[in-house]
């Protein structure tokens, strides 16, 4: 090469890099992302319609893009996100995403229905609502936006979110890669799209917008209630406080095994992972055994447990600065000194009163209350009302079928888990799909592609039957 044509050839990369630059820049929204609900709206109207002229293979192109590309930006984005919302693990939210990527169900999911008979057919199959207007949580701010993203596409749908103020900048991270990935797959421009400065105003505007055809609010119970107040159809993923019971026919050490990892994922900011443990007496002091021997739990004096309760509860509520941080900071915080250094440290538990107030207040951190009953019995009553009736998730470690069944019906969560961590219930090493956003409050559990898609029925009269 002469020359010339180096630097005709080093022009042309300019020229080239200042485009994509601009592109990634534009406020218009070719990215996905925009400065007001409306313009987001917008885009996402236009692009839902060419969404649904594509074919289903073409979706799953776009979808199988998704996939891959949260695969390879997976530790950029688990970095960013503890750095930017000070939650978790870098290690465990590793997981969070690949989860989300390979085990979300895409178009498979919308599996038609048939019914034939003298009169003809009828089919049913799921159909997209239109543009879903989503609003996620700061916890789970990478799973939350993969998962919905595969599923809402999945199912027809564009999605105009409005995140976490607190998770602003990797969620805009996110979306802007897929919707590149989604546009250099054949998808249309505006597929995902998100305001680059979200407020309870632009929640608000999206939960009022026209052009919304369905919410998804995934948090506490504040914005459940404000979607379910809105007027329009809406899917609320709450808070829970999920308790585990562990009884006298339990395989306790592993019981203790499987408590320690569940509820010290991501420093316990999963909605899912144990927040209490309720063990019946004549097991409980081996539980706690254990639970040290797992190396894993430091276990509290009586002292030490209201030295850390007094700092990461502030009144009836728990003190935010201490949600999803490493174990070591919050002990340190309290001033207890004696497990400086020890880096497989995960969480601390401590023997609790029933009315201890983190056996009642979700805490999102990894502090671990267990309270001693006398009988299986009296677990299963204190752990349906530890749950609140949130229909969220309970754990049980027993090996009596007919304990596990009794509790089973009575807890009414979306999600029972038995012997084995609460992960297990959203497919982490147990079976079945997963999902960031659980919906029990309006009751369609483990969301996938068909949880954001109505029902539509064709009917054929007459003819089409076979036999
Ligand atoms: P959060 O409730 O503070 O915020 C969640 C989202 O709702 C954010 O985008 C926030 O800006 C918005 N929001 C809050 N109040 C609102 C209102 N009145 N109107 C409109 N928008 C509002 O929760 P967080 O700290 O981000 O997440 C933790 C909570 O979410 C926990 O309670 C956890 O159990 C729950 N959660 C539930 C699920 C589930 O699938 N059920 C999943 C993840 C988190």
């Amino acid at each position: 090469m002469n020359e010339n044509e180096t630097a005709l050839e080093e022009m042309i990369t300019k020229v080239f890099m200042e485009m994509v630059d601009q592109k990634d820049n534009n406020p218009s929204g070719c990215n996905g992302l925009f400065e007001t609900i409306d313009q987001a709206v917008a885009q996402a109207k236009a692009a839902q319609k060419r969404l649904v002229s594509l074919s289903l293979e073409k979706r799953e192109v776009i979808i199988s893009a998704i996939r891959r590309v949260t695969l390879e930006k997976n530790e950029k984005w688990a970095k960013a996100t503890v750095s930017e919302t000070g939650y978790g693990r870098v290690e465990d939210k590793i997981q969070e995403n690949i989860l989300a990527a390979n085990k979300t169900p895409g178009t498979e999911d919308l599996e038609a229905w048939a019914k034939t008979g003298d009169n003809g057919l009828t089919l049913v199959e799921y159909g997209p609502y239109g543009v879903i207007g989503a609003i996620t949580p700061t916890t789970n701010a990478t799973g939350t936006l993969i998962h919905n993203t595969i599923s809402m596409l999945a199912g027809g749908n564009t999605v105009v979110y409005n995140v976490h103020p607190a998770a602003v900048n990797i969620s805009i991270d996110v979306i802007k890669t897929l919707h590149q990935a989604i546009v250099e797959n054949g998808g249309p421009e505006g597929c995902v799209a998100m305001v680059t400065s979200p407020t309870m105003d632009t929640a608000s505007e999206l939960m009022a917008h026209k052009d919304i055809n369905l919410l998804a609010a995934t948090g506490g119970p504040a914005v459940v209630r404000a979607v379910l107040s809105s007027g329009k159809k809406a899917i609320g993923a709450g808070a829970g406080n999920p308790p585990v019971l562990v009884d006298e026919t339990a395989c306790i050490r592993r019981a203790a095994q499987d408590i320690i990892d569940g509820h010290s994922i991501n420093n316990n900011i999963f909605c899912i992972s144990e927040k209490e443990v309720i063990a019946v007496d004549e097991i409980a002091d081996n539980l706690l055994k254990f639970m040290a021997e797992t190396g894993k739990a430091a276990l509290l004096t009586p002292d030490e447990a209201q030295k850390v309760t007094q700092t990461v509860t502030k009144g009836e509520e728990v003190n935010k600065k201490f949600v999803g941080k490493n174990v070591c900071v919050i002990l340190e915080a309290a001033g207890i000194t004696r497990f400086a250094g020890n880096n497989e440290l995960r969480c601390a538990v401590f023997e609790a009163d029933r009315n201890h107030p983190l056996v009642w207040i979700e805490q999102l951190m990894p502090i671990l209350p267990l309270v001693r009953v006398k009988d299986v019995w009296e677990g299963i009553d204190l752990a349906v009302e530890v749950e609140q009736g949130n229909r969220h998730t309970a754990m049980m470690h027993s090996t009596n079928v007919e304990h596990l069944t009794a509790m089973a019906r009575v807890i009414e969560t979306t999600i029972f888990v038995k012997n084995g961590p609460s992960y297990n219930g959203i497919g982490f090493g147990g079976e079945g799909h997963t999902t960031f956003t659980i919906a029990g409050p309006t009751g369609e559990g483990i969301t996938s592609a068909r949880s954001f898609c109505r029902l539509r029925r064709c009917v054929l009269k007459d003819s089409f039957r076979i036999v």
